[in-house]
């Protein structure tokens, strides 16, 4: 499909809900080129398949044995995790009512059977354009523009998961401030656009060597970056912290105006939740911003680092 390729990640997933196996056949054969197709049969296993596969299309017949496609569309579109999924009803009822009612349910839209073929495929290959452009768009709003990183929107996403998980789970958390030393002193005498350079480079350094899955690192804010280390004790996140600092050292750049060494260095404030913490997300921002604090005012180039039982 040339004129897709510029969103693709991989190939676009197309789900086709028919119960009548030719139908699905037809369409099958006329997107499987380009698309990884898959079939469902009834309303049912739609609504599963969908859950499971997040196609970035479906074609949806409206009249089924079990439940309707009406109903497919109303309860794929109450649940957040198919609501974005593009529906297109695809439907031997021709009335004019049927189709305000397929729009009003939230389809993007309509195609009648018999159908032509040219037109059912430049109609799904628009949607699919539309809904991959959407994606990229979703993705970019979760990243930083200068380092390209997880910007502060993801972060504070993640950060409510991180914490309902914790508690769900009884597990700790914990959270790392991160702030580069006299950097405003580093503008100053290397000019902003290396400074920008600099941030890039902590930002990609602080990103490649956080490792496990869950584990997130933000730009929060100016130089600023923010680390979440969910299952993390006091001394896990100890050793994350200072392998960090490791890391900026060795980058070793110059910065000659620092007060406290010649290159580069980070403080961090880091502040371990334990499982039986009930803290809001304020509460636990604001302990690794008083760890931050100590850090700064105990010297720089350090971690600070407390655990909080409240
Ligand atoms: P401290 O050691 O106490 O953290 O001192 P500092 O100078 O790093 O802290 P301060 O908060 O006074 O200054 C932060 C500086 O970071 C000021 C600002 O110019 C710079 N900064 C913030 N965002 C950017 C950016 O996107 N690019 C560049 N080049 N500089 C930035
Ligand atoms: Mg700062
Ligand atoms: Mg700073």
């Amino acid at each position: 499909m040339e004129r897709l390729r510029p969103y693709l990640h991989g190939r676009p997933k197309l789900l086709i809900v028919d119960d009548q196996p030719l139908n699905i056949r037809i369409l099958h054969e006329l997107f499987r080129a380009e698309c990884d197709v898959f079939m469902a049969t009834h309303g049912e296993q739609a609504l599963s398949m969908s859950r499971e596969l997040q196609p970035d299309l479906i074609l949806l017949d409206v009249i089924m044995s079990d439940i309707d496609g009406h109903e497919v569309c109303r309860r794929l579109k109450a649940d957040p995790e198919t609501r974005e999924i593009p529906v297109i009803f695809v439907t031997g009822k021709s009335h004019d009512d049927d189709e305000t009612a397929g729009f009003e349910l939230g389809a993007v839209d309509y195609i009648r059977k018999p159908f032509s073929a040219v037109v059912v495929r430049a109609r799904v290959i628009n949607h699919l354009k539309l809904k991959l452009q959407s994606d990229v768009l979703r993705e970019m709003a979760m990243l930083d523009g200068l380092t390209g990183i997880p910007n502060r929107r993801s972060f504070d996403e993640r950060f409510q998961s991180s914490r309902a998980h914790a508690l769900r789970e009884q597990r700790p958390l914990s959270l790392l401030m991160i702030d580069v030393d006299y950097f405003k002193k580093y503008n100053d005498l290397y000019g902003h656009l290396r400074g920008d350079q600099c941030l890039r480079e902590v930002a990609q350094t602080l990103h490649a060597n956080v490792r496990r899955p869950h584990d997130l690192v933000a730009r929060f804010g100016g130089e600023e970056f923010a680390v979440l280390l969910p299952d993390a004790d006091e001394a896990g996140a100890l050793k994350v912290a200072e392998q960090l600092q490791d890391l900026i050292a060795q980058l070793d750049i110059e910065h000659n105006a620092s007060d406290v060494s010649n290159r580069v260095s980070l403080s961090i404030g880091a502040a371990t939740r334990l499982p039986s913490s009930t803290a809001s997300l304020e509460q636990h921002l604001h302990w690794a911003d008083e760890q931050l604090y100590r850090a700064k005012s105990e010297g720089r180039n350090r971690t600070c680092i407390e655990t909080y039982a409240t």
